[in-house]
Order: structure tokens, then C-alpha cells, then sequence
């Protein structure tokens, strides 16, 4: 004790006697509500135990272009929705996944990533350069002849080779830069079929498709179901689903008959009646429900074929890859809420969070949670904001308040995208090319529109056709063995070494 202490230790002790510490139950908010319902959120952060058992399992949620005010807006917009207070609303991954951490998306080359490297690091432990996937910071983007020998391995490829069953999923085209990380090794994420490798890459850069049918691991994935068929099918053949449509590939290759020929106890699926009607002995599932991408759920019920939603594929993928006794590894991506975000429309990237919230929840019911390592993230942010004041109950996608300009604004809006909208003035001159997208009007007045429609573009501020991505950190959520590692600030690619450390495949267990 200081001498400062030692001189004024008498009053101290003088005030602590004749201050009695009040018991909580004691203060005049003892029985407010907020109070009450914190004390008992408190007794469940209490209870929270960390795992150090070893994961059987692991499953890898990705929503991607998942930010943090998309999680915060579809919390509320399922709240309200289902008729209840939005704002205390709680997302099932939320509510289930109770360890969560802050993720640097920075990539080896870039402040704002895209979902190439972004892959890469939460599957193979590495950050790398945009447009890049499974491979080093060594390749030069696009450059098919610095790609041989700076590939990286997956948690997929480590986990089918070691016997585990393996399964990826993705609303959006199983070829996308998301998914293709767990198998694919390329120096440019667009070569998705044979059709866009650049000249002088066939025969020395496998594209995409024919990679994931081509994957030299273990027995191949035991779930693969997306969109995408078309990067699978010649261009010559038609579409089942849309005979006007042909395959993109112009190697005359049908990867899909060669996927079949390959997987004898496997069935490929391309609809809704066909994936119900999966055998539950099927040893290898292939469902590609698109010629490119799924359908967002907000427009899932009008699909011609039928498509099942992200609870019922991760489910299905559950009920099979879990015959394996040794365990298995799974990604599920939610490809969507990203372009509904790059489209300027929030209400599609909110009930694409959503239907990914329910698909969590599927999965928890369906798994052994002590022994299943469940992790949700998102890949990288958007420029998307929730502002204003709106007050309590405003519903999510209303208006929030009237701007200077006398006219309303929404809630949620852009930074950049399809919905801008800049001042009236002088008519600028717009650049060669430019669309009546870029034409610049006077802000419409939200307030005279309705902004709750499903096809509504928020407001932005700088107009882009397709709104940007964003820098900003994105959350990580964990429960089960070793998800207790996910605190803090950690960089993304921590992602996979926490995986690999659940599993043992660090060394650390046998
Ligand atoms: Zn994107």
C-alpha cells in the first residue's frame, strides 16, 4: 500500500461500514424486465463450458457476404415476420452457437477481399491473393503456369483421405469460389468450366467442374448438392430443367455421366421430386438444382423444378454423411445473401440469412452437438448500413426518418450499388457506355414507394452496377468441441486451424 492509501485508509473503511453493498434484488430495477431477462442471459453465459473433446464431426456455415448489420436486420426482419419483437429477437445460430469471435478478412493482396481467398483461408489455414482458390500467395492471378506446385490442401482433401466422409453445399453454383475451396486448385476462380480457361490453359489447368468430378481424394465427396449444371454439361446438350438452355462446356464432356460412372451406389438429382425420393443408402449424392445458381428463397416456391431449401440439403447431407463411424466434414454455403447484396436488394439477402438460421438449427437437432465442432461465419462483409432512428417495431425494411432534402430514407441502405440515386442540378456528362442505370436523377422519395417489397433496391450512395463488398470485420460463431477457441479478434484463416485442431488433425490427437 502507497503512503496515499496508508493516510486515507481510516475514511475508507469509515465509508465501507457505512455503505452496505446493496444485493440485486435490492436496487429499484430489481424487477424491471430488461433486468431481469440480462440476470437470466447471464446465468446461461455462466453456464457455457468449454469442449476439449476431439470433433467427430465438423460443420462449416458460410454466408456469404453474411456482415454484421445483415445479421442484426434479419434477426429483426424474422422477428417480425413471425409476429413477434424483432429487436430481442434471437437467430437460432445466435442462440446455439454461443462462442463467437471477430474475423480479419484482409487477403494477401487486398484491403476488401472476394470469396476466393476468403475460401481458401477458413478451408486450408492461409491467406492468398483475390481471385485465387487452393492455391498459395505464390500464383499470379489468372496465370495458369505459376499455379503447379503451390497448391494447398483442404480440411476436405485431409478428412476424405483419412477415411472421414465429406460433403460441400451450396445455393449458388457448386463451381463458385465458396464451395470449389474445399476441392478446387486455380489460379482464376472464373474458370468454372472448360469454356473460360484462357488460351493456352487447356490441358495444363484443369477448370473447376471437371476437378470436383475429377477430385483424386479417398472415394470423392459422399454430398455434393448446388446449382451449376451447366459447367457439368457440353454445349450441345440441353438443360433438363430448361431445354432451351445448353451446357457451357466446350470440351464435349458430360461430367455428370462421368461422375456417375465413376460413383455406382451414387444418384444424381436435378429436382425437388427426385432429391426427396434419395435413397437412404446412397453412397455418393449428387444434386445440381440450377443451371447456375439457386434460386434465392424469397422465389424458391416458384422454381419449375422444385428445389430444396438449405435446411432440407443440409439435413439430407447429414442423414448420409453420418453413416461414416469415423466422422465426416461438411461446408454449407448460403451463396446468395452475397448477390442479393451486390444487386442492392436487402430483402432477399435477409430471408436468404434467415433460411440459413434455419438450416443451423437443422443441423444442431439432427447432430450430436457434444461431438460436432458447429461453426457459422461469413467470408467477407458488404457495404451495407441500418440507420437512423427508426423507433421500436419499425418495420426493417421501412422508412426510418425524412434527410434534409425533406423526403424519406430507409433503414437499411448502401454504400455503393444499383440504387443510386444523385441530385438534381446540372446534367453531367456521363462517361462513354454509360447505362440509364448510371444516369444520374433526383432522389425519388422512399416514402412514396414501398420499400417492404421483395424487388425493392435501397437507396445508395454511389452508383455502381453491382454494390461492392466491404472491409470491415465479420463475426464467427462456434459451439461444440473447441469452439471456445473462437474469442477475440482472430485472423480468418484462424478458422481452419481451429477446425483441424478439433479434429486432431493438427497432430494433437490420434
Ligand atoms: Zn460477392
Amino acid at each position: 500500500m502507497n503512503r496515499f492509501f496508508r493516510a486515507t485508509g481510516a475514511s475508507l473503511s469509515v465509508l465501507a461500514l457505512s455503505a452496505p453493498v446493496l444485493a440485486q434484488d435490492a436496487l429499484p430495477q430489481a424487477n424491471d424486465s430488461y433486468f431481469v431477462a440480462a440476470q437470466a442471459e447471464l446465468a446461461t453465459l455462466i453456464a457455457a463450458q468449454p469442449n476439449t473433446g476431439k470433433a467427430k464431426n465438423i460443420i462449416l456455415f458460410v454466408g456469404d457476404g453474411m456482415s454484421i448489420p445483415t445479421i442484426t436486420a434479419s434477426r429483426i426482419y424474422e422477428g417480425q415476420n413471425k409476429g413477434v419483437d424483432g429487436e430481442s429477437n434471437v437467430l437460432a445460430f445466435e442462440k446455439l452457437l454461443p462462442w463467437t469471435a471477430l474475423s480479419k478478412t484482409y487477403t494477401h493482396d487486398s484491403q476488401v477481399a472476394d470469396s476466393a481467398p476468403t475460401a481458401t483461408a477458413m478451408v486450408s489455414g492461409v491467406k492468398s491473393l483475390n481471385g485465387t482458390i487452393g492455391v498459395s500467395q505464390k500464383v499470379t492471378l489468372n496465370d495458369c503456369s505459376t499455379q503447379a506446385g503451390n497448391e494447398v490442401t483442404s480440411i476436405f482433401e485431409q478428412a476424405e483421405d483419412a477415411g472421414l466422409a465429406t460433403g460441400v453445399i451450396s445455393t449458388a453454383r457448386i463451381t463458385h469460389a465458396t464451395p470449389a475451396a474445399t476441392y478446387a486448385h486455380t489460379a482464376g476462380r472464373d474458370w468454372e468450366s472448360d469454356a473460360n480457361l484462357p488460351e493456352g490453359a487447356a490441358g495444363k489447368c484443369a477448370d473447376i467442374a471437371s476437378q470436383l468430378v475429377n477430385w483424386p481424394h479417398g472415394d470423392g465427396f459422399e454430398v455434393v448438392l448446388g446449382g451449376g449444371r451447366s459447367n457439368f454439361l457440353p454445349n450441345t446438350v440441353a438443360d433438363a430443367e430448361y431445354p432451351e438452355k445448353m451446357g457451357a462446356r466446350k470440351d464435349g464432356k458430360d461430367l455428370i455421366a462421368e461422375w456417375q460412372a465413376k460413383h455406382n451406389d451414387g444418384e444424381f438429382v436435378w429436382n425437388l421430386e427426385q432429391f426427396n425420393a434419395v435413397k437412404p443408402e446412397t453412397g455418393h449424392l449428387f444434386g445440381l438444382f440450377e443451371q447456375s445458381h439457386m434460386q434465392y428463397e424469397a422465389d424458391r416456391s416458384n422454381d419449375a423444378g422444385g428445389e430444396p431449401s438449405i435446411a432440407e440439403m443440409t439435413v439430407k447431407a447429414i442423414d448420409l454423411l453420418s453413416r461414416n463411424d469415423k466422422g465426416f466434414v461438411l461446408m454449407v454455403e448460403s451463396g446468395r445473401i452475397d448477390h442479393a447484396h451486390h444487386a442492392g436488394n436487402a430483402a432477399r439477402a435477409l430471408s436468404d440469412t434467415v433460411a440459413l438460421s434455419e438450416a443451423v438449427q437443422a443441423a444442431y437437432d439432427k447432430v450430436n452437438p457434444e461431438e460436432t465442432l458447429i461453426v457459422l461465419t461469413a467470408d467477407h462483409s458488404h457495404v451495407f448500413g441500418f440507420a437512423g432512428y427508426p423507433g421500436r417495431n419499425n418495420p426493417i425494411l421501412g422508412i426510418a426518418g425524412t434527410a434534409d432534402d425533406g423526403k424519406g430514407y430507409t433503414t437499411l441502405g448502401y454504400l455503393n450499388g444499383p440504387g443510386a440515386v444523385l441530385y438534381a442540378g446540372e446534367e453531367p456528362t456521363l462517361p462513354e457506355g454509360a447505362t440509364e442505370k448510371t444516369k444520374l436523377t433526383v432522389r425519388p422519395d422512399p416514402a412514396h414507394e414501398d420499400t417492404t417489397d421483395i424487388d425493392y433496391l435501397q437507396q445508395a450512395l454511389v452508383p455502381m452496377s453491382s454494390e461492392s463488398h466491404a472491409g470491415d470485420d465479420v463475426a464467427i460463431f462456434a459451439q461444440g468441441p473447441w469452439g471456445h477457441l473462437f474469442h477475440g479478434v482472430v485472423e480468418q484463416n484462424v478458422i481452419y486451424h481451429v477446425m483441424a485442431k478439433a479434429m486432431g488433425l493438427d497432430g494433437s490427437a490420434k
